[in-house]
């Protein structure tokens, strides 16, 4: 995909470099002997699953000699289906249960010889894929996810040992990992945290002394964003980084300790540009009228693309580096912006609807905390509509020893 494609349309446009620095950072945290697995279900958070997977898998490749993370995760067999080929393990995080697997036969059995790594949360389901991988004559790949507290998906401690001695005996399973997830890592200190990982590391240590199990082979990993930085102990073999990876601060606020780079600006051109007298009602409802003699400037987007009708008379968009700010309605397809600090806007001006910089007034931040929610839903919202598309230059290093293609003179 080519960033002049779409010219014209509302783009949401993908830094490579900031996805391939945020890796970097994050690598950096961990050390070298923890994997990274990417978080990228539900389209890796509105960003294209098929671009962050080629950014961090082939061109970091490319760059570093190395993909940027080790694994990538799902949430359903659905989405595993439609990433790009991608050549790392593929965790699918929706637990598999016993009661659909009548009707979902058929995507099982294509996870299971895709070789896709299945979660699983009880004795029952380990032997019911225990059974359907051997029809299939292959052997499916299993992880178990363990409730620490967050009382979500998950085996409880007191069941563990019967669910993985299941796995365990069974011929046609074989155990990936064991893993469990945070309720509130986002807060540095957070003492619910530091019991979880607890919880986790003691029932796991346990487990591993038991000499069924090879420990090496046995991936554990719980840590999401939050706990990459605020809790490191809880690095364990493997991390699970989503919010961070696309440049945003697990805290909810951009922190100046953490270079996390946005990776995402969305933009769309200046559709219209019109003269409003003073008193002048704009959009449904009327609820705004001109203050003054002003100018709007009309944007093609709306609430069908994700941007919130909360939005409305609240957030700014950025012109040619002025805000200007939502007035009147957002409605299904279109949002009136006031451009009283922009006079030279014109028609095919590029508008910025969510601003890359952290510290901008079109800030994911700033546009969460106006529709009251968290940076995660403003980027899953983003509608099918808006084009994603790769930007940066990303150059292949040079392997040692490559004659140069410059001519030599
Ligand atoms: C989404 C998710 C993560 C990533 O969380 P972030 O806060 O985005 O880093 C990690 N683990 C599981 C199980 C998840 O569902």
């Amino acid at each position: 995909m080519d960033a002049k494609e779409y010219l014209g349309e509302p783009r949401a446009l993908i830094s490579r470099e900031a996805l391939l620095q945020n890796a970097a950072l994050l690598r950096h945290t961990i050390g070298e002997n923890t994997r990274i697995c990417a978080m990228i279900k539900a389209d890796a958070y509105g960003h294209g699953a098929d671009i962050v997977i080629d950014t961090l898998c082939n061109q970091a490749m490319l760059t570093l000699g190395r993909p940027a993370v080790d694994a990538v995760a799902v949430a359903s067999i659905d989405e595993a289906g439609m990433l790009p080929a991608v050549n790392c393990p593929v965790i699918i995080f929706r637990p598999i249960e016993n009661v659909y697997l009548g009707q979902q036969r058929m995507l099982l059995e294509a996870a299971i010889r895709n070789g896709w790594v299945l979660t699983i949360c009880s004795a029952s389901v380990a032997e019911d894929v225990a059974r359907i991988a051997m029809q299939c004559q292959k052997q499916a790949i299993v992880q178990v996810m363990i409730d620490t507290g967050m009382t979500r998906s998950g085996v409880d401690i007191a069941e563990l040992d019967h669910v993985v001695m299941t796995i365990l005996t069974s011929p046609s399973l074989r155990l990936y990992g064991l893993c469990t997830h945070f309720a509130s890592s986002e807060t540095p200190g957070d003492l619910f945290t530091k019991l979880q990982f607890k919880r986790f590391s003691d029932a796991t240590d346990e487990l591993l002394k038991h000499e069924q199990l090879r420990p090496s082979a046995i991936i554990r990993h719980v840590a999401n964003s939050g706990g990459v930085f605020f809790l490191p102990s809880s690095h364990l073999d493997m991390v699970r980084p989503g919010i961070s990876l696309y440049g945003i601060d697990p805290s909810g606020r951009p922190s100046p300790e953490r270079a996390l780079r946005p990776a995402m600006k969305w933009t769309a051109p200046l559709l219209m540009v019109r003269d409003v007298r003073k008193g002048q009602g704009v959009g449904y409802g009327q609820t705004w009228h001109a203050p003054r003699d002003t100018r709007i400037g009309l944007v093609p987007v709306g609430y069908a693309d994700g941007y919130l009708r909360s939005f409305s008379n609240r957030a700014v968009m950025m012109v040619a580096g002025q805000s200007a700010p939502v007035v009147g309605r957002v409605s299904m397809d279109l949002t009136t912006i006031d451009l009283a600090n922009v006079p030279h806007a014109n028609i095919g001006d590029e508008v910025t609807i969510l601003d890359d910089d952290p510290l901008s007034p079109a800030s994911v931040y700033q546009l969460s905390d106006w529709a009251d929610t968290i940076p995660y839903e403003v980027f899953c919202r983003i509608g099918r509509r808006v084009h994603r598309v790769a930007v940066g230059d990303i150059r292949p290093r040079k392997a040692p020893g490559t004659p140069s293609s410059e001519p030599t003179a």
